[in-house]
Parts: C-alpha cells; sequence; structure tokens
C-alpha cells in the first residue's frame, strides 16, 4: 500500500449529493436518493445501470465520456450562453508535477476521481477541490523514457466502489474509493523486454476493465486486455496485428490480419497497432470499439515489403465485449505509413442518414478524414476530409478505402523525402471532441500541420537502450536545424472546428496559435468548452461559435473539460497542464503559444470568485560553458541526443518548457552531468543511461548542448519571426 494522504468521506454529505435537484421530478428525486444515500457507504459506486442510465443523474460524470457513446455532452443547463460570462473560479487544485495534463475528471456523488502525471489518483471534494485521498502508485520512472509522449495519464474508471487506473509502467490497478488504498495490482505487459506504457483511460463493461498500451514507437505487438473489474483476473485479450506467423493465429481476428503482412520483420519489430486510447461501448449490441494505432515500423517497406493493409493497424475493431472475439473491423489508412493512428476518440450517435435514423459511429482519426460509419456492421457511410490532405485524393465510397495520393505522399516508393499533411500528430490527435444532439455538430479541436517523411536506406535496428526504435523512426524525418524546423512548422496551427457529420462540412471554426489545444465539452446551455495551448479557458456558443467567456488558465491546456452538479450547483472543470508529445518532442515549437507547464485542477462555477495560483517566473538563463573545438565530437553528440533525448527534451535541444531545457544548465549540472546521465534522475523520471552510453559518448552529448547553448544567443531573430506569426 502507498496511500499518501487520506481524509475520510465525510458521513454528513447530503444524501442527495450530485443529484440537480431543480431538473428531477419528485418521484424520480426519491428513488435516486435512495441510489445517493447508499453511496456514501460505498463512493463511486457505479454499475452498468447507472452508467446505461446516465442521463438520468446528469449531475454525475461517471465514465470518461460521459456516457458509454462518449459523446462528452452534458444536459446540464444551469449554465447556459446567458449567464456564461459570469463563470469564475470556484475552487482550485495544485497537482504535484507540472508536466502534461490530459485527463478527464470523473465524477460521483460529489467525489472527483482524477490523475496527474505518473498516473497519480486524486480523490476530491468537488464542491471545493479539497483532498479526500491520493494514491501514487509509483510507477517506474526509470522507464520513463519508454513512454512516447511525456508521463501522461488520461484519467481512471469507477466501478462498484474502485477505482481503476492505467499506471504509465504497464499495470493496471485498482483502488478502493473509500479509503484510498490497492485492491488489486495486475502487470499487463506481454512482454517486460519491449517498452510497453499505459497513459489511457480504463473504460468498465459488464464487470469488465478494458486497458490497452502504447509503444508502437518503441516496436511493440498491441492489444487490448479485459479485467474482472473485482479480482483482476484476466478474462480476454484481443491482439491487434500479427505474432509469429510460424505460429496458430489467435482467434477469427488475427487469422484474418495475418494474411494482409509479409515477410517476417514486423515480428522483431513489434508490429505496433497499439490502442492506447480510445473505447466505445454499446450495451444493446454488446459490441466494444477498439480505436487501433500505427505500425512499427511506420515505413512499410521496411515493415512488411510494402505490401499488404497491414491490419488492424489504423482501424477501428469492433469486439464481442464479453468475449473479446472480433465482430468487424474499419481500417481508415491502410499499410499506414504516416503514424496515422485510429485511436481518435469514437462518439457513438444517431444520425439521420438518407432520411432514416441510424446507428453511427463517428471518428476524426490523424489521417484527416472524418468518418461516420454504421456501427452495427461496420459500413462506411461516409468519409469528408475536415483538413487539408496531401497523402490522399478523397475517398472512394464503392471500396470504403482512401485514393492515395503516392507523388505527393509514398517516400518509399521513389526514396524521395515528402512533406505530407497531415503528419504524425494528425488532423486530430487525443484530445476528445464532443458532439451535441441539439446543434447536431461535432466539435472537433483539430491541427493543420506537415512534416516530412524519409525511406531510410539501411533497415533500422533497435538502440541498445531498452527497445527505442527511435533513430529508425525519425531519422531524416525531422530538418536538421532549427532553420528548417521553423521552415517545415511556420504553417502549424490549430483551429477549433464545429462539424456537421450529416451533411459532412464545416458549420463554424476558431482559429488557434498552434496545434495541441484541449479537448472539448458541449452541454445543453447551448455551450462548447475548451482550453487553448496558449494558457486560456475559454466557452463558445455552440450554434454559432461566439466567443462568450475566456480567463486565463496560467498553463497551456490539453485536457478536455468536463461539467457536473453538486447541491444544486454547476461546475465547470479544466484539468490545466502543459505537456504532452507536442511540448516534449518539438518543445521548440509549442514556445510559440508561450506557456508554461503548472499543473491544476480548475473548477467554475456561476459567480466564483477564487483567485488564480500563477506559476513562479523562470530564472535567468545562466552563462554556459566554453565551446569545445572538436566539432567531430559535436555532430556525433547531435546525433546521439537525437536518439536517445529529443524525444522527451525536444528536437535541436529546445525544450517546450515541460522538461529542463538543457541549453540552460546550470554551472553545477554541468559539473554533475556524468552523473546525471548515468544515474538518472529517478524522482523527477528521466531515467539512468548507464546501458545506453559510454563516458565518451555521454562528453558528446555534453558538447553538443554547449554549442547549443551557445546557438541559443544567436538564433533570437529567427524565432522572433516564427513567434510573430502569432
Ligand atoms: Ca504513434
Amino acid at each position: 500500500m502507498r496511500q499518501i494522504g487520506h481524509a475520510s468521506l465525510s458521513g454528513a454529505r447530503s444524501t442527495v449529493a450530485g443529484i440537480p435537484l431543480k431538473s428531477l421530478a419528485g418521484a424520480l428525486l426519491l428513488s435516486l436518493a435512495a441510489t445517493s444515500a447508499l453511496a456514501v457507504d460505498m463512493p463511486a459506486n457505479v454499475d452498468s445501470q447507472r452508467l446505461i442510465a446516465a442521463d438520468k443523474e446528469p449531475g454525475n460524470w461517471m465514465s470518461t465520456g460521459r456516457t458509454y457513446d462518449e459523446q462528452r455532452y452534458s444536459p446540464l443547463k444551469a449554465i447556459t450562453d446567458q449567464n456564461v460570462g459570469q463563470l469564475g473560479l470556484a475552487w482550485s487544485y495544485k497537482l504535484d508535477l507540472d508536466r502534461g495534463v490530459e485527463a478527464t475528471p470523473i465524477v460521483v456523488d460529489g467525489v472527483m476521481y482524477t490523475t496527474g502525471p505518473f498516473s497519480v489518483v486524486y480523490a476530491l471534494d468537488a464542491r471545493d477541490g479539497k483532498l479526500i485521498w491520493k494514491y501514487d502508485p509509483q510507477s517506474d520512472r526509470n522507464r520513463a523514457g519508454e513512454a512516447c509522449c511525456d508521463a501522461v495519464n488520461r484519467g481512471v474508471a469507477v466501478w462498484k466502489g474502485k477505482v481503476y487506473v492505467g499506471v504509465l509502467d504497464g499495470r493496471l490497478e485498482a483502488i478502493d474509493a473509500k479509503t484510498g488504498q490497492r485492491a488489486w495490482s495486475v502487470d499487463t505487459r506481454a512482454d517486460d523486454k519491449r517498452s510497453y506504457t499505459i497513459t489511457g483511460a480504463p473504460r468498465v463493461v459488464n464487470g469488465k476493465v478494458v486497458i490497452g498500451n502504447g509503444g508502437a514507437e518503441f516496436g511493440v505487438r498491441g492489444y487490448v486486455t479485459a479485467y474482472d473489474a473485482e479480482t483482476g483476473k484476466e478474462a480476454w485479450r484481443f491482439y491487434t496485428v500479427p505474432g509469429d506467423p510460424k505460429l496458430p493465429p489467435e482467434g477469427k481476428g488475427m487469422e484474418i490480419a495475418a494474411k494482409t503482412w509479409h515477410g517476417d520483420a514486423f515480428v522483431e519489430q513489434g508490429g505496433g497497432g497499439t490502442a492506447w486510447d480510445s473505447f466505445a461501448f454499446d450495451p444493446d449490441l454488446n459490441l466494444l470499439y477498439i480505436g487501433v494505432g500505427n505500425g512499427s515500423l511506420w515505413d512499410p517497406k521496411w515493415r512488411s515489403q510494402a505490401k499488404g493493409d497491414n491490419l488492424f493497424l489504423s482501424s477501428i475493431v469492433a469486439v464481442n465485449a464479453d468475449t473479446g472475439e472480433y465482430v468487424w473491423h474499419y481500417q481508415t489508412t491502410p499499410g499506414d505509413a504516416w503514424d496515422y493512428t485510429a485511436t481518435q476518440h469514437m462518439i457513438l450517435a444517431e444520425l439521420p442518414i438518407n432520411g432514416k435514423p441510424r446507428k453511427v459511429l463517428m471518428q476524426a482519426p490523424k489521417n484527416g478524414f472524418f468518418y461516420v460509419i454504421d456501427r452495427a456492421t461496420g459500413e462506411l457511410l461516409s468519409a469528408k476530409g475536415i483538413v487539408p490532405q496531401s497523402w490522399t485524393k478523397g475517398m472512394d465510397m464503392k471500396t470504403g478505402r482512401p485514393i492515395f495520393d503516392d507523388e505527393n505522399a509514398a517516400y518509399w516508393k521513389d526514396g524521395k523525402r515528402k512533406l505530407v499533411t497531415p503528419a504524425f500528430w494528425g488532423a486530430h490527435d487525443w484530445q476528445p471532441m464532443s458532439y451535441n444532439p441539439n446543434t447536431g455538430l461535432v466539435y472537433i479541436p483539430a491541427h493543420i500541420m506537415s512534416a516530412y517523411y524519409e525511406h531510410i536506406p539501411e533497415a533500422p535496428k533497435r538502440n541498445p537502450f531498452k527497445s527505442m526504435y527511435q533513430l529508425g523512426l525519425r531519422t531524416g524525418m525531422m530538418p536538421e536545424n532549427v532553420d528548417g524546423l521553423l521552415e517545415m512548422a511556420k504553417g502549424w496551427s490549430g483551429k477549433l472546428i464545429a462539424w456537421d457529420p450529416v451533411k459532412q462540412e464545416r458549420v463554424w471554426e476558431v482559429p488557434y496559435v498552434t496545434i495541441f489545444n484541449g479537448g472539448t465539452l458541449s452541454t445543453a446551455g447551448n455551450l462548447v468548452f475548451e482550453g487553448s495551448a496558449d494558457g486560456r479557458v475559454i466557452a463558445y456558443a455552440a450554434d454559432t461559435g461566439n466567443k462568450l467567456w475566456e480567463q486565463p488558465a496560467a498553463s497551456g491546456v490539453m485536457a478536455a473539460p468536463i461539467t457536473y452538479s453538486v447541491d444544486g450547483e454547476q461546475y465547470v472543470t479544466f484539468m490545466a497542464g502543459w505537456g504532452g508529445a507536442f511540448s516534449t518532442f518539438a518543445g521548440a515549437l509549442s514556445l510559440r503559444a508561450g506557456v508554461q507547464p503548472f499543473s491544476q485542477v480548475l473548477t467554475y462555477k456561476i459567480g466564483g470568485t477564487a483567485k488564480l495560483r500563477e506559476p513562479a517566473p523562470r530564472p535567468d538563463t545562466p552563462k554556459p560553458p566554453a565551446l569545445s573545438t572538436d566539432t567531430a565530437a559535436i555532430e556525433a553528440g547531435a546525433k546521439l541526443y537525437d536518439g536517445y533525448c529529443s524525444q522527451c527534451h525536444g528536437i535541436h535541444a529546445v525544450s517546450g518548457g515541460v522538461l529542463p531545457d538543457l541549453r540552460k544548465l546550470t554551472a553545477e549540472k554541468h559539473q554533475m552531468f556524468l552523473g546525471i546521465l548515468f544515474g538518472g534522475r529517478v524522482p523527477d523520471g528521466m531515467p539512468s543511461f548507464a546501458n545506453a552510453f559510454t563516458p565518451e559518448q555521454v562528453d558528446q552529448i555534453h558538447q553538443y548542448l554547449i554549442k547549443r547553448s551557445h546557438d541559443l544567443q544567436n538564433e533570437g531573430e529567427a524565432w522572433k519571426q516564427f513567434n510573430a506569426k502569432r
């Protein structure tokens, strides 16, 4: 047990906490009050019935998408387009670490369950933000470097008095919702020699906790596992890509998939296809929908001899929720070559298609299409691009396959470097979209971005530090210097797009300075809430997109907000905290947004008057040590840095401020450089690189960083021009 803080739930808590008194008829109120009284004895007492009937208790937000259909729409309407201007901070709670925050909080009967960096779980009183308990799963910090995109976590699930969290190091844990103590723990990794990580929120369906994993950039084979919610016993596992062709396939899904892969290089490479984020569940069809990720390696020539669709990469797969058996799939990007994951948020709804109501699944994956799919059969109903796409000339509706544009995107065919749109963070990444049934619109946090892709003539190899494949993935992909980087990224920007899924057209949009703005929430008050990369929390009119409210958030905001009510008061919560993939790897580019990482829970209500906490100002940049004249060593250091360090500390050693900017090391840190690399700074998540480098190589990296510290004095003008574009 690693419980850190605990205060028991107040027995005096209202027995109808969480129920919006005004909106419920008397009879219904009585029956719900009885349920709620029970909930005081057992917090987070959520089951199938409650989840399926979530609209009957709109004051709660009981699963990550609020409902199994994952619409992220709230029927609450005490806060509306008429009074949202009076929204003020009700309370804030400071998280322990200032790194990326991507969690959607859960609120049940007046208690909020949310997560911060390194999968730390917080139970807070939803009325005032007071800590009830905190649970730190002690994620293995030595393995933090095996996570592609910061030590983020997207939140918990709850079920019958337990809280479930996926831990960055690959564990799934159940916590007693009353005491904050661990109930069970399983290691979900199929192979502990490979870099599996978990950042996604679990879902609980039919008494089973479902969780996937990440790691396709590091050479793993993806799968989803379901565990008994009570005991943690494994119920089923569904692999998303085939294993060794010499072994029998695991079920019908793998039988279908195996025929679409060629050669056996993918076995060592892992194949990828990790399901690191989205699920949706239709209880009537008893289908669980899995969003599947990109290939490992990215280059299809190395992965599968440039042949085959490579199922189920970049696919939506429907499986039987009880058994994990394959039912249908739709592949968004056959034979994916650009990191076009289909792990993006999926929304279930009933839409009028050709005049008839259809049960559909909607997704806007990285590849830039917005898909409407029949969720019983997997039939493609429509698909349109939400942003410019250079890799495709459009959709062939007869076959349901995109028409590829080889000239502009097939880098492995002619060996030419290609600037491809969208690029690896997609037209839309993990930031959840939302669907408002009143306006009929989907609110998508979208990206406009292009990046280079290039075929590497020698087969990429695992580097000796665990199973990282970064060199193989990245070489040739990013411009060699800062000027090239800025040139490539000058058009990168963000957009909030309100999309009509029936007409497949944009209704309105709002531009943002950079990519990686927050997920969205929409409400019956005709509102859309979103946080921004440049540090604001904002409300728009859901029908027109008019901005109705805005406040500073003291940090970039990526996570999707939620709304709930306690004792008749409606609240809106934003998890603020800059970090994640963009600000770590391409920190250089995120600086345009001018944000700092400062992680806190920000909760608003009408007339709230709490004061916003602000981060301390950054210290001045120290003077760097003398520059080495050994240019060969600096060059070697640059290559090592690119392969091992850039994923977290930023390409070209420009940090987005989440992890230390290594161009700004203090004299003391320069002294300790070898010790830090070999010993790690484990509590902060910096692993030991003793097995990766020789002391000479460490010195080469150090010399490169000193060079970059000197560059810092001179490259101000390029940055000024880049940032002036905001
Ligand atoms: Ca990926």
